[in-house]
């Protein structure tokens, strides 16, 4: 039987990220001032100059710091696997290949850019970084990227999240995060919502606005988001730069490349290494998987808006259902936003990637098949990527071709068994798309004029 694990060694992990903006047949729009509208960079009160220049930067590679490959090396490379029993079980006669991204500490992909994050911003002489957190995945990556790095950490926690994942927010203050539930009071938006709701169940936009306050008010405090920014992409990079090296040692070459996307950090780190081989003529199928109750690139325009609910973050080109959409709470957390990474969206509209979009249970009926083949859990996210994966592998076997599917892995599901559970039981419920709230949402966007 072929091989089941492809591993590299410590020194294959890559040195240098890949930064796709060096490739781009046409250049990214730039970022817009969410009060002028002029074209503008991200708020240098907020980020590291370093992480501004690396959002903006057109070299093809950017060195990673001997500092942040010293502490990838504690989980990465992380393994390729060849689903051979997956394979058996869907009676395909695809290849599929998964990168397994819940190997690192953090159980997410989200750990690659954590770490970076840390590393900038303490290079800056920064002592705290404060972010958001929903569910809690985020703000476990950054924890431990703060704790590895030296760094404080203050986690603001959507408060039903704090107060329904308890294990998450230990998790993170095991790694010495500060975590409050938001609306919280140590921010002035947190006190004057708690002032007019002191049941405020809060919202990830209420949260942002306090990390985004925190790190706007203190000189020793930079903010810090999970997804989404070109740089966040670029820091992902690693794991399609690991999985390019892999493939040549199974001797394969993907056909289709699957990848679940909330802001569109983990499928781009998978497939934008491949980028370069796609211009250059190799046929890869590029699809990104969305939830149907949140389907910002196979609903939602091409057009301007702002990153953020509150309309103060700055206003990027991108696929968007609206900022003010907010989405239902299907289990994928990390799958609730309203707009794509413009790197994401840029290429989609240059027809690089294509987008489907599937619906609650269905995702997990594939995740559980999934577990029962492969032995992991797969977050609810990633279930996304899955089930395309199983339609892909279906078209496989009524045509008789022998594709090579690799598929985003993008972590595992350790906390998501209340949702499993809600499954199992048979109550797990779909959430149709809901089109009159988009419809609100996407009469207010911003006019901005193009030159
Ligand atoms: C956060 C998260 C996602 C969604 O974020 P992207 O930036 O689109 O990758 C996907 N999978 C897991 C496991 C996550 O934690």
């Amino acid at each position: 039987m072929d091989q089941t694990k492809y591993m590299l060694t410590e020194k294959e992990i890559p040195t240098a990220w890949y930064n796709v903006q060096a490739d781009l047949p046409k250049p990214l729009p730039p970022l817009r001032h969410p009060g002028t509208t002029e074209p503008t960079i991200l708020p240098p009160p907020l980020f590291p100059a370093s992480l501004n220049e690396q959002e903006h930067s057109k070299e093809r590679y950017i060195d990673i710091p001997e500092e942040i490959q010293q502490i990838y090396r504690l989980w990465r490379p992380t393994t390729l696997h060849r689903a051979h029993r997956l394979e058996k079980a869907l009676g395909t006669p695809a290849k599929i290949f998964y990168k397994y991204e819940g190997e690192s500490p953090a159980g997410s992909h989200k750990l690659n850019t954590a770490v970076a994050q840390a590393y900038y911003a303490k290079k800056a002489g920064a002592k705290r970084l404060a972010t958001e957190t929903g569910a809690g995945q985020w703000g476990s990556a950054l924890s431990m990227g703060c704790c590895f790095m030296g760094l404080e950490c203050k986690v603001y926690m959507v408060k039903v999240s704090y107060h329904q994942k308890p294990y998450r927010r230990v998790l993170m203050e095991v790694f010495g995060a500060k975590v409050v539930p938001s609306p919280s009071q140590d921010t002035n938006i947190g006190r004057k919502i708690l002032g007019d709701d002191p049941n405020c169940s809060g919202s990830l936009g209420i949260a942002i606005s306090e990390a985004v306050e925190d790190a706007a008010t203190r000189d020793d405090t930079f903010y810090s988001l999970g997804s989404v920014l070109n740089h966040v992409l670029m820091h992902q990079t690693v794991i399609g730069l690991e999985t390019k090296k892999q493939l040549e040692k199974a001797d394969a070459y993907p056909d289709i490349i699957v990848g679940c996307i909330g802001g569109g950090s983990n499928f781009a780190g998978m497939f934008l290494p491949f980028v370069p081989d796609k211009l250059k003529g190799k046929k890869i199928q590029v699809i990104a998987v969305e939830p149907e109750a949140c389907p910002s690139i196979t609903k939602g325009p091409y057009t301007w808006d702002f990153g953020d609910v509150a309309g103060m973050a700055p206003i990027a080109k991108m696929h968007t259902l609206g900022h003010g959409f907010v989405p239902p709470p299907v289990h994928a957390g990390g799958l609730r936003y309203h707009g794509m990474a413009p790197i994401v969206s840029h290429l989609a509209n240059l027809g690089l990637v294509e987008a489907r979009a599937v619906n609650q249970t269905a995702i997990f009926r594939s995740a559980v098949e999934f577990a029962k083949a492969e032995g992991i859990i797969p977050a609810p996210e990633p279930a996304h990527a899955i089930k395309v994966v199983f339609d892909e592998a279906q078209k496989c076997k009524e045509s008789g071709e022998k594709k090579t599917i690799v598929l985003a892995l993008s972590g595992h599901g350790h906390f998501d068994l209340g949702a499993y559970d809600e499954y199992l039981s048979g109550k797990l419920q779909d959430y149709d798309y809901p089109k009159e709230m988009v419809a609100k949402a996407l009469a207010q966007l911003p006019k901005v004029v193009e030159a």
